[in-house]
This record gives C-alpha cells, structure tokens and sequence, in this order.
C-alpha cells in the first residue's frame, strides 16, 4: 500500500497520457512534460488500418498505448520509427504484425545488442524496466525509408538528419500536421549527443514550412513558435564554441532538463572540429568515462 506513495517526492506535473484526436483520424499519446526516456507516440488512420508513429518505451508505457490503440479496432499495418532511440523504439514487440518502417540508420542500431547498462546508467528511473525490455527486445526494421515516400494515401515520408543519423518525419497534409520525432523538443531541452546542432537548426526551417501543427517526440504540441525557439537554441549551443556559460538567456530558460546543455554544447564543439565523436559528458552520464 505504502508504495503508492512513491513518487511523491518529485514535484513535475504528471498527466496520464491519452489517445487524443487532433484531427480526424490523427491521434497523438503524450507523455508530459517529456523528460528523459519520456516521449510521444501517434497513430494515423488509413482505408486500410492504423500506422503507429513510435512505439515509446518500456511496458508500463507502451502497454497502456497499445490498448488504447486496440480500442480503435482497426488492424496496425505499419509502425514508423522516426529514429533509432530506445525511448520511441521500445514498444515495437507491441505491434507483432504490422511492417517496421525506419532509416538505415535506425535499422542498423536495431540490429545492434541492447546497450542495457548504459540505459539504466543514464535513465535509473526506469532501471527495473530495462531487465523487462531486455527480454522483449525490439522488432527489426522491414522495411527501409532511404528517400522521400508516400506511405499510404494520407502519409509522406520525409526522412532528415540533426538529432541523429537517420531521422524520419510523418506528414499529413490533409490534417496540416507533421509528426516531427525528436527533431522537435517543445519545452524541453533538445539532446544531440549523436545529432548535429547546426544541420539540426538549418533543418528546422524546412520543419517549419512543412505544417501548421508540429507533434514533436517530446513535449506539448506547438508550431512555428515553438520550433523558432528551439532554432534559436540550437544556434546558441553552436555559437557557444565549446562554453556552456556562453548560452544566453532565452525562452529556452524555463525549458526541463537544461543538464543537456553541456552535451548539446560539446557536440557542436566537436563537430566543428571535424569529430564525430560522442561528448564527454556524454559518456558520462552513460557510465563510460
Ligand atoms: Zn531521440
């Protein structure tokens, strides 16, 4: 009984996600305010069934989802995966029959082992669920986004990069809605430790022309402001060569997790440098260094 209470210690806001309808056929699950291992996840009605738009990513969070998505009753056809992160790929066992849609790049980190010690290292909060996660495992990627796609008739592909490698947007023109992945953060720190901040903020100006409503991998739903400000960010951590006393202040202030700073910062300071390797802090917060 006494373990109810656990938790009570952390003051965020704590909203318990649901299948909400954004437009017709357009649904999105949030979990907010989107912290570290906290994402979103959508689902798309077509003619023929249901594409899932990330899967999050352990069982306490994806299995709720997907019981929400059968109450749809329509078959799930396709998953998409924007990219290859643990906290929007975590789910796809959920989904045994539909297609695995994702990046080269994400299909090759699936087909890697699970970095677990470095999952709990980083992300203690959901520790116990990893040894879970370990045994579900993930679903393969099918089938390969390597170019601009029309999905079904209400779905483009568009596949970008700055957060990782190999992202992958959703857009629903019809609905004016882009499902951005990670390439978007509303009011949350942005974390590039395998992105790129300049290539990322250059790409958001694609982003913003794409869609009046942005659902983005983590956070609230926004549009052009809020991908303006996490722009102005991105350029900030770059302009900052290596100083994360140089951010200024911004409306990036009252953003979550600004601990992300010195990662976002170091990583454009290698970048510009001509190495890609991961920052330090980095390593880090993962346990290696
Ligand atoms: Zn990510």
């Amino acid at each position: 009984m006494f373990g109810d209470c656990e938790g009570l210690g952390s003051l965020r806001p704590v909203t318990t996600p649901a299948l909400e309808e954004l437009a017709d056929g357009i649904y999105v699950w949030l979990q907010l305010p989107g912290e570290t291992g906290v994402s979103n996840a959508g689902v798309i009605v077509d003619w023929d069934g249901l594409t899932i738009v990330d899967t999050l990513m352990v069982r306490s969070q994806w299995e709720p989802f997907a019981a929400a998505v059968k109450e749809l009753d329509k078959p799930v056809k396709r998953v998409l995966l924007t990219h290859a992160h643990i906290d929007h790929v975590g789910g796809t066992t959920a989904f045994r029959n539909a297609m695995v849609l994702g990046s080269p790049a994400t299909s090759a980190l699936l087909d890697q082992p699970m970095p677990l010690e470095a999952y709990k290292t980083y992300m203690s909060a959901f520790a116990e669920e990893f040894d879970d996660l370990e045994i579900s495992g993930t679903r393969p990627v099918s089938h390969i986004v390597d170019g601009a796609a029309q999905l079904t008739n209400r779905i483009e592909l568009l596949p970008a990069t700055g957060h990782t490698g190999g992202d992958v947007m959703a857009l629903v023109a019809d609905a004016d809605l882009l499902f951005a992945g990670d390439l978007c953060f509303f009011g949350v720190t942005p974390l590039a430790f395998q992105g790129d901040p300049a290539t990322w903020a250059d790409m958001l100006d694609v982003v913003v022309e794409l869609a009046d409503v942005i659902v983005p991998g983590h956070g609230p739903i926004g549009g052009e402001r809020e991908v303006r400000e996490l722009q102005g960010y991105l350029r900030a951590c770059v302009d900052a060569r290596g100083d994360v006393g140089a951010i200024p202040s911004g409306p990036w202030d009252p953003w979550i997790d600004r601990d992300r700073d010195t990662i976002n910062v170091e990583r454009a300071a290698l970048l510009a440098r001509g190495d890609d390797a991961l920052p330090p802090s980095m390593l880090k917060a993962i346990g290696e260094a």
